[in-house]
């Protein structure tokens, strides 16, 4: 252990960022997970002099081109760094990194000069020259708009952190202590306010924390389109050990691709086992980077404050590897991370802002409502103008409480939020479920490109099921189409299961397992598709049936409603209006109609618009009239007959 040295120690050392260093290790087939593996001190010498000599040998030959330049770029007099880099199609911080190297320091806002272009030029290999713009890139940037988010405009942003773990672990603990001790320095004073995240330092940096912990609130942020975590912390009690919880919070943190640090808390209880919480972590595939894995785990004691300094350290270290960048000057956008109706400032909204700089006065749109900001309060209790990226704020002057996990944007004027609220509403008329996948047109959906892998959450009673339907069910993946297991785990299919399902656009399986209430009735919302079986047999049919496109929906129509057209109106700017008499059940808006005469059908469609003398109506009932255009089709006469009907999907009957 002594003589080795983490991958972002050596970096800070050679004065070089962690990701071009592992850049060089890659180079030299030194090996290196992630810039907090170690490596031996030898190794590491032996990097340090062969930088040392590539730097005396002519600092632009740095990086000779490994063969002829075959490319030419040419590029506007006058360009910054990032436009370079973009009519190169490389990455902005990558050339600035290159530049940097051979001590070039610009960044990238900056004017490129002749010395820039040489070295970017040699070191992607390109004959780089000054020209009109013109290039074999197909022409100069085209100029953005100024509310884009534009690459040369973006400063570094604080990372957003969820705090996760089984109950009683210690995460309300620990948040409590790293608020406590770690508040952003700005202004002094003002108690902590419950905003739905607060801003926390360390070492001069920020780091966002949301208050509400677990991996219940960060799924269902997520499951309404929200990428708000950029890292997770996962609290594990080092009393206690991996729980089930710790298991969910690992599955979903993992589902959505967010880089988990665990903290091993409680370690001021006398006797407890550090290594054998590494031990059963490692079993889950989360290996601590002593032991030549990836993760980061730190023992902490949220109650005395031990090691959470080092806590905040390491997810700053795994922050920088996300490269967490934000435009300040793009169009003001981002996430509502809470929302509630506030006695005293009506309905307010939690925001975090992601590019942009949000102000007292703009107006923001979000799915349902919108605001016209009149007030921000940061996490301090304190009334702020304006917030930047990465800063959180409970926003006033909303018209409806917004939803949370919902994302805002900026518009022009209340009149065009207003405008684009109305619009949605007529297309959609009524709120519509969201559609995701499930099993029977998961062959569909795989087809046509929208969906690449079966995913599946899976619960059962005991675990030697639960590993036998794994196996099973992961032997049926093909070259086309992989399985994918977000998440097994043993008993009822509950809330979680959904809302990660939802996230991930997974289908829940249970073999021997009820569904919770709450989580059927979040099913039938989210629009999950959740199946039980009690033969396990039955169960690995359908998916074999469903990832070879066999099982396919049943259509059922229902007819509604039937009405008579007895009489015809002609509008006096054109069009016909068909007067009905509503003979059985229901006459429905939203209904798709046929229209028939006698046995032949004239038409199937939807109605343009069902009116009871002048007004718009949804429904109206048997042994009344009323009046009727559809959508398209006019050709309609007295005695006709509509048929108004409904068309379901149904599964097949399951075990
Ligand atoms: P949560 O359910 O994960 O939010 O857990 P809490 O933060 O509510 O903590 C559960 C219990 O563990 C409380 O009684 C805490 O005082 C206690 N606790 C939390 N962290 C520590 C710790 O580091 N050391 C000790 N000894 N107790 C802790």
């Amino acid at each position: 252990m002594v003589n080795k040295i983490r991958v972002y120690e050596l970096a800070k050392l050679l004065k070089m960022s962690a990701k071009d260093l592992m850049e060089v290790l890659e180079k030299l087939g030194i090996e290196a997970k992630t810039h907090m593996s170690s490596i031996d001190v030898e190794t590491a010498k032996l990097v340090e002099d062969m930088l040392k000599k590539e730097d005396a040998s002519a600092p632009s030959k740095a990086a000779p081109a490994p063969q002829r330049a075959v490319r030419r770029v040419s590029v506007a007099k006058g360009a910054t760094v990032a436009e370079l880099a973009k009519a190169l199609g490389v990455p902005v911080g990558d050339a600035v990194s290159k530049l940097v190297k051979a001590s070039k320091m610009l960044s990238a806002s900056d004017r490129a000069d002749d010395e820039a272009l040489l070295i970017l030029g040699e070191a992607y290999g390109v004959e780089l020259e000054w020209g009109d713009g013109a290039s074999d890139q197909g022409g100069p940037a085209p100029s953005a708009s100024p509310e884009d988010v534009r690459p040369e405009r973006m400063v570094p942003r604080p990372p957003v952190v969820t705090v996760m773990g089984h109950v009683d672990h210690g995460k309300t603990t620990l948040l409590d202590t790293i608020r406590r001790t770690n508040r952003a320095a700005k202004e002094a004073g003002g108690i902590t306010q419950h905003i739905g995240a607060s801003l926390v330092e360390h070492g001069g940096r920020r780091i966002v924390f949301l208050d509400t912990p677990g991996h219940e609130a960060f799924t269902t942020l997520r499951a309404r389109g929200a990428k708000v975590t950029d890292v997770a912390v996962l609290v594990v009690a080092a009393d206690d050990g991996v729980m089930p919880q710790t298991e969910e919070a690992i599955s979903h943190a993992r589902a959505a691709g967010v880089p988990i640090v665990v903290a091993i808390n409680k370690i001021d209880k006398p006797g407890v086992d550090v290594e054998r919480v590494k031990r059963q972590l490692s079993e889950r595939g989360l290996i601590p980077e002593e032991w030549g894995g990836d993760t980061v785990m730190v023992p902490v004691s949220a109650k005395t404050g031990k090691g959470v300094e080092e806590l905040l350290e390491m997810i700053l270290l795994v922050a920088d590897m996300l490269e967490l960048k934000a435009d300040p000057h793009a169009l003001p956008r981002g996430y509502i991370i809470e929302s509630r109706l506030d006695k005293g400032r009506g309905p307010v909204g939690s925001v975090i802002v992601q590019h942009g700089t949000l102000r007292v006065g703009d107006v923001v749109l979000t799915s349902n409502t919108y605001a016209k900001v009149r007030s921000m309060l940061d996490d301090r209790g304190n009334y702020v103008k304006e917030a930047p990226p990465g800063t959180p704020v409970e926003v006033s002057g909303f018209e409806e409480v917004p939803v949370a996990g919902d994302t805002f944007v900026k518009v022009s004027s209340e009149r065009e939020a207003k405008a684009i609220l109305e619009s949605k509403k007529e297309q959609t008329g009524e709120a519509v479920k969201p559609s995701r996948v499930r099993l029977e047109d998961l062959y569909r959906r795989l087809q046509e490109g929208e969906a690449k892998q079966l995913r599946l959450i899976l619960k059962a009673d005991t675990q030697g099921s639960l590993e036998a339907i794994e196996s099973s069910i992961r032997k049926m993946a093909r070259d086309e189409v992989g399985v994918e297991v977000v998440h097994k785990g043993i008993g009822n299919v509950s809330e979680s299961d959904v809302m990660l399902a939802a996230a991930s656009d997974a289908i829940v399986l249970g073999f021997n397992v009820q569904v919770e209430k709450a989580a059927s009735r979040l099913a039938e919302d989210e629009g999950v598709d959740v199946r039980t079986y009690r033969i396990i047999y039955e169960m690995l049919d359908d998916v074999k049936a469903a990832l070879e496109g066999l099982l396919e929906p049943e259509r059922k129509e229902e007819v509604v409603g039937k009405a008579e057209i007895r009489a015809i109106f002609k509008l006096p700017k054109g069009g016909k209006v068909a007067g009905c008499y509503v003979l059985e059940g229901f006459a429905r808006r939203n209904a798709s109609v046929r229209v028939r005469r006698g046995k032949e059908i004239l038409y199937e469609g939807r109605l343009a618009s069902l009116k009871r003398f002048k007004d718009d109506v949804r429904e109206v009932a048997s042994g009344f009239e009323c009046g009727m255009a559809f959508e398209g089709f006019q050709d309609f006469q007295e005695g006709d007959l509509v048929e108004f009907f409904v068309v379901s999907e149904t599964r097949r009957t399951l075990g």
